[in-house]
């Protein structure tokens, strides 16, 4: 095993983690409590690098890697994907100083991955550069744990090295979650418990979207103290920020409530956790109400009021009138 200074190894932790230096010393000191002295310092901070998905030796990648495989920590890399999802510029205040942030979803065969843009960055999603259905390449950025979503969910922060280059000629195939064949048109009286259906029609009504704690393991419900959460099968895990969004879809035929959670919900709203949790009801009206849309799920009996409900896996909110009108002839 390379020989690495034991401060070097928690500063890389600490920046792909976003941990701080005493929690990770004291996440060290309990993993060598725990081994009851049969490791060194160093031998516990490279465990718990390991835990955290953090690559401490590796530091670039000479080809093309793909998002799933994205090591965290690592600072030199090529990928290509295409854009999926945009968020809008914010501005923030830190220590005095104004500086802005965006993000935007990038996808390929294998995952997708937040990608986060900060200040001069941002440009490019002002300008429009940053767009949906655009295939970029980003080249080196530090790939990061996302904190509100555990491990499986990494990042890419982009630094003064990253380079993004629009003119990819690369055809990526990504994974359409609206056009999986198990899901059938159906009217809204038509469907029952258990269905997986497709349904046009008007959002006639719109819920405020919520945030709770989730597991970042099994993804439910959690109650969090002191920012510790308790899951029942995961113990103690750290609290990971979730959206909830509910509004309801009419027809024609009938209505129903349409309920999407974390990544789902978040694509639909085109916003974040962080979005989310200072917007208005106004805000959130003018995104979705009104729309015709084109939802896709499983229909689901709700325990408590005994009525038809739709859990999302996606929502096509750019229907296309020539699609339709195909679709609808059976030339689709
Ligand atoms: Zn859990």
């Amino acid at each position: 095993m390379l020989k690495v200074p034991i401060n070097e190894i928690i500063e890389k932790i600490s920046e792909a983690s976003g941990l701080s230096d005493a929690e990770i010393k004291k996440k060290i000191q309990e993993k060598m409590n725990s081994l009851e002295g049969l490791v060194s310092e160093e031998g516990a901070a490279h465990i718990i690098a390991h835990e955290l998905g953090i690559e401490l030796f590796k530091t670039s990648y000479e080809k093309e890697v793909k998002i799933k495989e994205l090591p965290i920590g690592l600072r030199k890399f090529e990928i290509v994907g295409v854009i999926t999802n945009v968020f809008n510029v914010k501005t923030f205040k830190k220590q005095n100083k104004t500086g802005k942030v965006a993000s935007f979803i990038l996808e390929d065969e294998t995952a997708r991955i937040r990608v986060t843009l900060w200040n001069e960055a941002t440009d490019l999603v002002e300008t429009g550069k940053i767009a949906e259905g655009k295939t970029i390449k980003i080249k080196n950025g530090l790939v990061k744990i996302n904190k509100y979503q555990g491990r499986e969910n990494k990042e890419i922060h982009t630094t003064s090295g990253t380079k993004i280059e629009f003119d990819v000629e690369e055809k990526i195939e990504i994974h359409d979650r609206t056009k999986a064949p198990a899901y059938e048109f159906k009217n809204i009286n038509q469907t029952k418990a258990g269905d997986l259906v497709k349904i046009r029609g008007t959002v006639v009504s719109v819920f405020m979207p919520k945030l709770y704690f989730a597991c970042p393991e099994c993804n439910k419900k959690i109650e969090v103290e002191n920012e510790k959460g308790i899951c029942k099968d995961h113990g103690d895990v750290k609290p990971k920020k979730t959206a909830l969004f509910s509004f309801v879809v009419d027809d024609g035929t009938d209505n129903i409530r349409c309920v999407s959670f974390r990544e789902t919900a978040e694509s639909i709203l085109n916003m974040s956790p962080e979005d989310i949790e200072v917007a208005q009801e106004e805000n959130i009206n003018q995104r979705i109400l009104g729309d015709e849309v084109e939802i896709v799920g499983r229909v689901n009996e709700n325990k408590q009021s005994g009525k038809k409900e739709i859990l999302l896996s996606g929502v096509n909110k750019n229907l296309n009138p020539v699609q339709i009108a195909k679709s609808i002839l059976g030339d689709n």
